[in-house]
């Protein structure tokens, strides 16, 4: 297995890879492993995962995306056909179950290679002294 410097690695776009899933570095391996759960380190070029803490980052994003995206829609709805309550109910759990699920998981993934972009960066310009 061969360890490659960090300087060899073409630029990788950093919410590109989030969204995928990808290796903040590399943008080939895998970032995780099961749904939310993080691999120790990248499976193609070896870097450790160990730096990645985003917390409750993701949480923040998705409440704010998703509250928004299905409030907007209830408002249409309601002001549109105004339907029975239970039909609310009926379209909105599970739209917010769902939503928030999938992109709990994409708002990770970028937020974790936007850390490590953010990292590399403050690294080059302080060992560039
Ligand atoms: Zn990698």
């Amino acid at each position: 297995m061969t360890h490659r410097d960090q300087a060899h690695y073409p630029p990788v776009d950093a919410v590109r890879a989030g969204l995928r899933g990808r290796c903040p570095r590399c943008g080939d391996g895998k970032l995780f492993q099961g749904y939310l759960g993080l691999r120790p380190r990248c499976g193609a070029c070896g870097l450790d995962y160990s730096f990645a803490d985003a917390g409750d980052g993701p949480a923040v994003f998705v409440i704010l995306l998703v509250g928004f995206v299905v409030v907007g829609l209830a408002l249409w709805l309601e002001v549109s056909y105004s339907p029975a309550l239970w039909v609310h109910f009926i379209l909105w759990i599970p739209l917010i179950v769902v939503l928030s699920l999938v992109s709990l998981r994409l708002m990770k993934g970028v937020l974790i290679t936007l850390q490590y972009k953010h990292k590399a960066q403050e690294g080059r310009i302080e060992g560039s002294e």
